[in-house]
């Protein structure tokens, strides 16, 4: 098993340069201007009939918004300005309905933001009576991430009367004084509150998100925090390190930065974080989540078929995701193509019966191997790098981890060592032509 089980061997010099969390390859440091809405309408035009696709519905507003988050999001503090956001992503559902003209299998509906729960529960049911009169979808699991701050019965009845399947709460730490250090305060009996609620509401999957590497946490208020979700059993957890890059993230400018761990602790944290999950139960998935051995995500990963998307890992097979709503990205075998970010403009676009594709790039068929090569270094441990043209240079690029015993060559075939997972993504990185040349700043390597 190429995870291992925790406390691995520390080895900073293979982790000193930030790099890309590849949710996509090319990533999105990458896109461009030179693709927009005439992109998108031969992509959604390629789509066969029967072909697998999965919808991801962007909401770009939170009820409080946290110094430290890096998503595309904002105070949802105007009704109105929220309530002109719903219509027009219900024109943008209809308007990418249109054009599929009933091709395409809808497999998955994931709703991400932001916090999908800043919208009214009926503004929430309206879009999903939209989606369910225009896409052919009868069944399609539905996937939501709430803000457990502001969750109440009335969201939990719409999460129930819509059948939603999974949930992903964002927890981060439940350490008061840590709560307090990065502006996002909810106490346990919160947290506990909201997963009674969904599990009444009949949610399968629940899943917390959290975080090492805060400003002034300790590995006790780690520990604590793993033993305070380990007691309210969340299927899954997600354990991501803390990316402090304020120069382009204005809103953790409120972070004191000199009370962050360090590398070495930030590796320590994750490596502790990875011992207590796998003693607890819980699977290893990918590089930062972890399952119960029952869950679907689980399941996926025994089998070989865990894949990775803009959502981190999943089990959704599709080739095709399509993303809705202000900075959304869709992925196509042959596109990446991102939505306007400013919600002023893609509300232009779309008023205007227009695709708001703005962003993205045309992907080669020489990326579309690279990127299934990294992807299936993340999620398997392993890749046959055979006909990448590059390959010595790779090598080369590997040897540093080929003499510490984290990699191991077979052939033109990869794979990754036990002891090799917090190296990860720096070991897909020397894939990427694009990190060899490019000064683009990405988060901590671990
Ligand atoms: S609730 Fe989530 S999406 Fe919203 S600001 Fe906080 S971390 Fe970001």
């Amino acid at each position: 098993m190429w995870q291992g089980s925790g406390m691995r061997p520390y080895f900073p010099d293979l982790l000193a340069t930030p790099v890309p969390r590849y949710t996509s390859f090319p990533t999105a440091a990458e896109f461009g201007d030179a693709v927009g809405p005439a992109d998108m309408s031969v992509a959604l035009g390629a789509i066969r009939p029967d072909e697998a696709v999965s919808l991801y519905l962007h909401i770009p507003y939170c009820e409080q918004v946290c110094w430290y988050c890096g998503c595309n999001t904002g105070a949802a503090n105007r009704t109105a300005r929220v309530a002109a956001y719903v219509r027009r992503l219900c024109e943008e559902i209809t308007l990418v309905a249109e054009a599929l003209g009933g091709r395409g299998k809808i497999g998955r509906i994931a709703w991400g933001g932001g916090s999908p729960n800043a919208l009214a529960p009926e503004q929430f049911d309206a879009l999903m009576q939209r989606l369910r009169r225009d896409f052919n979808h009868a069944d399609a699991p539905l996937s939501i991430e709430l803000d457990p701050r502001g969750f109440d019965e009335h969201w939990a009845g719409e999460i129930a009367r819509n059948l939603v399947e999974r949930v992903s709460l964002g927890v981060q730490t439940f350490a008061p004084h840590v709560q307090a250090a990065i502006g996002r305060v909810q106490p346990l009996e919160d947290i506990e509150r909201v997963v009674g609620l969904l599990r009444l509401a009949g949610v399968k999957s629940i899943n917390f998100d959290l975080m090492y590497g805060l400003p002034g946490q300790t590995l006790d208020d780690l520990d604590t925090t793993l033993t305070q979700a380990l007691a309210l059993a969340p299927e899954r957890l997600a354990v991501f390190g803390y990316a402090h890059v304020p120069h382009l993230l204005p809103r953790q400018r409120r972070i004191d930065a000199s009370a962050l761990p360090d590398a070495a602790q930030r590796f320590r944290f994750a490596e502790h974080a990875q011992a207590r999950l796998i003693a607890a139960g819980y699977q290893s998935i990918g590089f930062d989540h972890f399952a119960l051995p029952g869950d679907e995500i689980a399941v996926a990963a025994r089998a070989g078929w865990l894949r990775r998307n803009f959502q981190g890992f999943t089990e959704d097979p599709a080739d095709v995701l399509i993303g809705l709503g202000a900075s959304a990205i869709s992925s196509f075998p042959g596109w990446l193509l991102q939505n306007e970010k400013n919600a002023g403009r893609y509300h232009l676009k779309i008023g205007n019966a227009a695709f708001a594709t703005a962003r993205g790039l045309r992907r080669t068929p020489l990326d579309q191997r690279r990127g299934r090569a990294i992807e299936q270094i993340l999620c398997a441990g392993s890749a046959d790098l055979d006909g990448l043209p590059d390959l010595a240079d790779i090598r080369a690029r590997l040897a540093a981890f080929e003499e510490r015993d984290l990699i191991g060559w077979t052939g033109s075939r990869l794979t990754l060592l036990p002891d090799a997972l917090p190296y990860a993504r720096a070991i897909a990185a020397t894939l990427d032509p694009y990190r060899q040349t490019s000064a683009a700043r990405f988060s901590n390597a671990v």
